[in-house]
């Protein structure tokens, strides 16, 4: 997979909304978005009106920086979405939240889905008892998210044991710190993605 390799938080400034790419520091008020929410480059001030496939292709940019996927992927995501019934935007966006380093993610086992995404690849979890090291991986419902035995004693998962339960995790998953143990108790719903997006610019986009 190619890898952005420049800073996070410039990507924050080129899509004009805080993408919680850095983990803590999103929530703190050293973020650089907090102090200069203004597009980065020196012309940044003097942009013209964007047109609207301008905005279309701006919030595609922004969710795929959300989730941390590439092009190619996020369209497989769009095509498999558009199959499926429902509201195709919808679809897309729960596909998108039920990928395992999501749900590390989401389950509080990372500070941030490019934590959880490393975490995952380095085959950190099991899957239902299974080992499982693919980054996209749909999860289903029931599903139990494990760190892998092997791992448990590694100092950054004793560290996550003496952690609170967090009140901000969504309420389709729950997490145990005490077993370092997550499960999917349902599937996530348009209503449980909080990040401001407006999925139907990209279904306008992809299908002109
Ligand atoms: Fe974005 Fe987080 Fe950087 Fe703030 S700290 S600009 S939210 S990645």
């Amino acid at each position: 997979m190619a890898k952005y390799t420049e800073s996070k938080c410039r990507l924050c400034r080129r899509e004009g909304a805080k993408l919680f790419l850095k983990g803590d520091r999103c929530y703190k008020s050293t973020c650089p978005f907090e102090r200069r929410p203004v597009a980065p480059g020196v012309h940044a001030n003097m942009r013209k009106k964007v047109s609207e496939y301008g905005l279309q292709l701006r919030e595609k940019q922004k969710v795929k920086r959300i989730y941390g996927v590439l092009e190619g992927q996020f369209r497989m995501y769009y095509e498999k979405a558009d199959r499926m019934k429902g509201i195709t935007g919808e679809n897309m966006l729960v596909l998108l939240e039920r990928r395992l380093d999501n749900v590390v993610y989401r389950m509080g086992f990372a500070a941030s889905r490019a934590q959880a995404r490393q975490l995952v690849t380095h085959s950190h979890f099991t899957v239902n008892g299974k080992k499982v090291n693919i980054a996209s991986y749909q999860v289903n419902l029931g599903d139990v998210v494990a760190v892998n035995e092997t791992r448990k004693e590694n100092a950054y998962f004793t560290a996550l044991k003496q952690l609170e339960k967090n009140a901000a995790m969504p309420k389709w998953v729950e997490f145990d710190p005490e077993t370092l143990t997550g499960k999917v108790v349902a599937l996530p719903t348009r209503e449980d993605i909080d990040a401001q997006i407006t999925e139907q610019m990209i279904v306008e986009l992809y299908s002109k």
